[in-house]
């Protein structure tokens, strides 16, 4: 009782509350241990021109938890990026990254590959960010024109000065910039043309509905246009079926990428997926 009269907090205790707060200290404990004992996974998902060629794939990480299976990043980072495990987890996925890039150009037919990186936010904010860029591409010796770094309108938009800076750095190394999820944030486009972007990514919400909602149709071409005009390239995610990339394509999408040419799998998945000829890219 004494306890109780010293604090508001105490007066309201809520042991539903505390179940979830235990959860999360269990599972940021367990993340930190994953870390450590190679529990994560990258898999990779291919990147294709609407002409066909493979151009390259995204990075997604994966937690192969021992009891709960293949865990997606949905659901670990957010948890990761409420502490300094997000830092560890975005060095890790690009070290691995740069890693596979540097040895994809001892393999003929591999060379020349492309792979883009997920940045959290607070990676990105750091003050070291471009020095741990710079750092892990002289390491492992991966050629930083191949390597592209995704980041969404609300990281750069959280500060923008410092956002050009930490860009244009690594843009005179080779590094290349494309907007995530492009069309679902703030969406200010003032601020587009004076960021060294290469590429526009256009959310898969957009995509979904092609040729069913007009408006989804009407703001996909909008995107292609002004990306056009911006001197970017454009690439559409979540394209499931033949459909929608044909329609994409006739709206002078770029690229594209989504379960239509392959889900993220495994390493191995991708290799052999790039020896085979694709049966949708004709
Ligand atoms: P994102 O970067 O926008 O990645 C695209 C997501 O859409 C991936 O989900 C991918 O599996 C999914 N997707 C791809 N094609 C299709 C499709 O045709 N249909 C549908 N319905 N979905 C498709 P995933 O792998 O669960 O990743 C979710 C998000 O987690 C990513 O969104 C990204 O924001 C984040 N993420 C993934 N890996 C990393 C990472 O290494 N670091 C950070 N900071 N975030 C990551
Ligand atoms: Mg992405
Ligand atoms: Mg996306
Ligand atoms: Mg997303």
């Amino acid at each position: 009782q004494a306890k109780a009269q010293r604090g508001n907090a105490l007066c309201f205790f809520d042991p539903e509350m505390q179940t979830a707060i235990n959860e999360r200290a269990q599972l940021e404990a367990d993340l930190r241990q994953a870390l450590h004992g190679d529990q994560l996974v990258l898999h990779y998902q291919p990147q294709c021109r609407v002409n066909g060629e493979v151009v390259g794939a995204e990075c997604l990480v994966r937690w192969q938890h021992p009891q709960r299976g293949l865990v997606p990043p949905g659901q670990f980072i957010p948890v990761a990026e409420d502490s300094e495990l997000i830092l560890d987890i975005g060095q890790w996925v690009l070290q691995t990254a740069c890693r596979q890039l540097a040895t994809w150009q001892q393999q003929p037919g591999c060379a020349g590959l492309k792979l883009s990186v997920n940045v959290s936010a607070r990676q990105f904010r750091q003050t070291g960010f471009v020095h741990q860029v710079v750092e892990v591409l002289q390491a492992t010796g991966a050629p930083a024109h191949l390597l592209t770094l995704e980041l969404t309108e609300s990281m750069v938009l959280d500060n923008v000065q410092d956002a050009i800076e930490k860009m244009h750095q690594l843009r005179i190394k080779g590094v290349q910039f494309a907007l995530d999820d492009f069309g679902t944030g703030y969406s200010s486009l003032a601020y587009l043309t004076s960021l060294p972007l290469h590429m526009l990514k256009i959310d898969q919400s957009f995509v979904r509905h092609l040729g069913e909602r007009p408006a989804d149709d009407a703001i996909v071409q909008t995107i292609i246009g002004m990306g056009r005009n911006l001197n970017l390239e454009i690439t559409a995610e979540g394209v499931e079926t033949q459909e929608q990339k044909d329609t994409l394509a006739g709206y002078g999408c770029d690229l594209y990428q989504g379960y239509l040419l392959g889900r993220p799998a495994p390493l191995e998945l991708l290799q052999e997926r790039l020896q085979e000829p694709l049966a949708s890219a004709a």
